[in-house]
């Protein structure tokens, strides 16, 4: 049988006049944008996606119980999306990260797969030592977990596979999965990792996000060139990203790191202890905006502030509101800092825009009657590409910046 004749029956048409971002390829198909589904196809099926005038788009897998009915993953009418042409993916993600990271084991926790920007929409994929750290965020990538984890096993080897889902996702695709060992052995817990020789213990069963927050892995180690000497104040600090790397890479003086969860806390203690700078550094148990309004009224100063809120928006509706938090998250932070000081203010909302949070730098450097400058716009680690056809993926903004 040739490739030809091995195509999908199943046809989705789309409405005239929406077919333009998927000539583009961009691999969401809205609900919105569908005029017709030919037959019944099942959640995961393989599907083509048509013009209203029966012209081939791509290749892409059916999804009735999300918004993004279809995800796109070829715009090859040839290749079909079987086991080779998942291997493919996979290999080609690992390949950037063998050239990111090379063999020599100075990182040994990075992203191996990053979901569109890799091609493979609804997969993410993180490395922990010899641990992977699995996401599903499609329902037909989950339904296809047997042939992704033989793949995985077979591509790098692991010791052993975990399922970690963030909230909401179930519900938004209609997967029915369940967190914990796909495969292998169990990670130990805490399971230490290290970046540029720092130890971090994360926690993969009980953590955030996959286990630590490796997008922001070049951030901290931009920051620890400019922090010697300094008295850093690290808010929203998880197990201690940003404060420890100042502390042990750059020669930062003192830590404040502030965090509301407790069990973060805990492990950004014993990670203190574990890089033997525990007598430089102070957590702090608080809600971020509280325990900046208790600095400032104490009149404490510190010569670096880092915020790294978790994300304050997922709809447009609740966008405004999320800015007023920016804002007075970083109003709050320059009011801590003395004149000369390190703002190091990021934001993991997708939905702000690098023009809205410069605007919000603006308007704070206004109010405050502080001259801000930015002196680097940073954004996630390379281990973390961003697809040039899907902007939605990009999300997060780091910006260093000087305040006089
Ligand atoms: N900077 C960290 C990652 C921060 S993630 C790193 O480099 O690893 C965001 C953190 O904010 C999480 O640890 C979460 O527990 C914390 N958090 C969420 N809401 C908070 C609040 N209102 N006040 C303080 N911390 C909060």
């Amino acid at each position: 049988m040739t490739a030809a004749e091995s195509l999908p029956a199943t046809v989705v048409t789309l409405k005239p006049r929406h077919a333009l971002p998927f000539f583009k390829h961009h691999p969401w198909v809205f609900a919105g944008a569908i005029r017709s589904v030919q037959g019944d196809p099942q959640p995961g099926d393989e599907v083509v996606l048509h013009t209203h005038e029966g012209e081939f788009i791509a290749r892409g897998l059916f999804n009735p119980h999300s918004q993004i009915r279809v995800r796109l993953y070829s715009w090859d009418q040839t290749e079909s999306l079987d086991r080779t042409f998942w291997k493919a993916r996979l290999q080609s993600a690992f390949q950037l990260r063998v050239a990111l990271f090379g063999q020599v084991g100075d990182v040994t926790a990075f992203r191996l797969v990053n979901s569109e920007a890799d091609g493979l929409s609804g997969l993410t994929v993180d490395r922990y030592d010899r641990w992977l750290s699995v996401q599903f965020t499609s329902l037909a990538i989950a339904l296809r977990q047997e042939l992704l984890i033989e793949l995985l096993v077979e591509l790098a080897q692991p010791a052993g596979i975990v399922l970690k889902t963030e909230k909401g996702l179930r519900e938004a695709e209609g997967m029915e999965i369940t967190d914990g060992l796909l495969w292998g052995e169990p990670p130990p817990r805490p399971l230490t990792v290290v970046e540029h020789g720092l130890k971090w213990e994360v926690d993969l069963t009980e953590g955030q996000k996959t286990g630590g927050y490796l997008d922001q892995r070049d951030n901290r180690r931009a920051l620890a060139r400019y922090v010697h000497g300094h008295r850093v104040l690290d808010v929203f600090c998880y197990t201690g990203g940003f404060g420890l790397g100042a502390l042990v890479w750059g020669g930062a003086s003192e830590v404040v790191a502030v965090d509301s969860s407790e069990a973060a806390l805990q492990l950004a203690q014993r990670n203190a202890e574990l890089n033997r700078v525990a007598d430089r550094w102070r957590c702090v148990r608080s809600d971020g905006f509280k325990a900046l309004e208790t600095l400032r009224d104490a009149g404490e100063q510190f010569d670096t502030v880092v915020l790294d809120p978790p994300k304050l928006t997922r709809t447009r509706a609740a966008l405004p509101q999320a800015l007023r938090a920016y804002h007075s998250l970083n109003r709050l932070a320059v009011s801590v800092l003395k004149p000369g000081g390190l703002l190091v203010t990021c934001s993991c909302s997708g939905l702000v825009t690098r023009e809205d949070f410069e605007q919000m730098l603006a308007d704070v450097a206004i109010q405050s009657g502080r001259d801000l400058r930015i002196i680097e716009v940073r954004g996630a680690a390379p281990d973390h590409p961003v697809s040039p056809f899907c902007p939605e993926n990009e999300y997060l903004k780091c910006y260093v910046c000087h305040v006089a």
